[in-house]
């Protein structure tokens, strides 16, 4: 544990207080407006949002795994698009620096990252290389003391407001695969780099996206992470467990709100001269929410418990996210069914969270790609105790 018992249960407390009296009010705005109030954003950084997972030396809250979840299902509470806006400086924009990164690359980065001043983005996908991640084919060729990168990225995350990129780019060759990837800390001013426009998405909005493209970037050898070329898998795949439990403690606190939303509501609306909450067959899809939600907190609460042990978590991380994000898909699908035509009216927030967790299943690997990282997993450990 990072913090002790005390000032974490007034750290979540507080962020549970904010969400309801400060975000949930302003979900609608946001989605109609497609911005986050900039004096909002000032607040989370001011909370110390943006600094979760950094280490204190760096100026970060340093919290443990299991600390972490207990935050982010906060967070899940409310529209995702305010935890997006800190995501990345608590995951993949700083996590490979934490993890791999140089003396100097933390002292230049880790603080400001920490504090929110600086915004950092991860650049892997590729219009050709998505799930296939070590297919990139953006390019980082070694000139004298510096590399040159050259290609696009798609669908970044906060790319927008980005001080600084980590860019997965090929040093190797092209049958290397992964083996031949590199990670580079790219600062977001250097000539050479030009943003796409805002993708128009299908939720989520206040949350932004866009192509990033780099045209003979030129950047300092010492921008490689870890100062090792063809590490940046082996980066990305330590980073990785702590981003899927990461989502899956946010998909989750969604869960619990919509559950919440549906039990209001069934409470309240009468048909046939009662509450729809006296009708089994209502009662039912709340009740197969509930059970849903309650095993998917326990699976991400024990497994970041096993993090925080130090245990090997791959596979359990890997089935949290399954898990949390299909649940929460299901618990969003009930809970417009529960609503009747309401549920599709976007007055109502559940039509609007339906949407914005669809997102859940595709990003930070799909849910076919937890499946394959699962079966793979049980079918090498079955072979090894043969
Ligand atoms: C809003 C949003 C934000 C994002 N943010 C970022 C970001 O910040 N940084 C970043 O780098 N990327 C980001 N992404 C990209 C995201 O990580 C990818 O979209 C995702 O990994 C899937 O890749 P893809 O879209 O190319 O789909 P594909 O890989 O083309 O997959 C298409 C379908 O094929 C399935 N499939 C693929 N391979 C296999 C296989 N071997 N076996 C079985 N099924 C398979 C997939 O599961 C999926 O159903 C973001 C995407 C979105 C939509």
């Amino acid at each position: 544990m990072a913090l002790d018992q005390e000032t974490l249960n007034q750290f979540i407390e507080s962020v549970r207080r904010y969400v309801r009296d400060r975000l949930i009010p302003l979900e609608m705005q946001v989605a109609e407006e497609d911005r986050i109030p900039e004096e909002v954003i000032d607040e989370m950084k001011e909370m110390g949002l943006f600094g979760l997972s950094i280490p204190e030396e760096f100026g970060g809250l340093g919290l443990s795994m299991a600390e972490e979840v207990a935050i982010i299902q906060e967070m899940g509470y409310t529209s995702p698009v305010f935890r997006s806006m800190f995501g990345t400086n608590v995951g993949i924009g700083s996590q490979g620096i934490v993890i791999d990164g140089t003396p100097e690359q933390k002292a230049r980065y880790l603080p400001r990252l920490a504090t929110g001043e600086l915004i950092g983005s991860f650049a892997l996908t590729e219009a050709d290389a998505g799930s296939d991640a070590g297919s990139v084919m953006t390019s980082a060729r070694r000139d004298g003391d510096d590399y040159i990168i050259n290609g696009s990225k798609r669908f970044i995350t906060n790319a927008p407001r980005a001080g600084v990129f980590t860019v997965m780019a090929r040093t190797g060759t092209r049958e290397e695969g992964g083996r031949g990837v590199s990670a580079f800390l790219v600062d977001a001013t250097l000539p050479g780099i030009s943003l796409g426009k805002p993708d128009k998405k299908m939720g989520q909005k206040g949350a932004h996206t866009c192509d990033v493209i780099f045209e003979n970037v030129r950047v300092p050898a010492d921008a490689l992470i870890g100062g090792k070329e063809g590490q940046g898998f082996k980066t990305a795949m330590k980073v990785l467990d702590r981003g899927r439990l990461h989502i899956s403690a946010l998909s989750v606190g969604t869960a619990r709100r919509l559950i919440d939303e549906s039990v209001n509501y069934a409470t309240q609306r009468k048909q046939f001269g009662t509450e729809i909450s006296n009708f089994q067959l209502v009662q039912a899809m709340l009740a197969d929410s509930q059970t849903e939600y309650y095993a998917g907190k326990c699976m991400v609460e024990a497994t970041a418990r096993s993090y925080d042990a130090g245990e090997p978590v791959s596979l359990n991380a890997a089935s949290c996210k399954l898990y949390c994000t299909e649940m929460v898909g299901r618990v969003a699908d009930r809970a417009v069914q529960v609503h009747g035509g309401a549920g599709y009216i976007s007055e109502y927030c559940v039509e609007r969270f339906y949407r914005d967790v669809r997102l859940f299943r595709l990003y930070e690997g799909t849910s076919q790609i937890q499946q394959l990282v699962i079966a793979k997993q049980i079918i090498r450990n079955a072979q090894n105790t043969l």
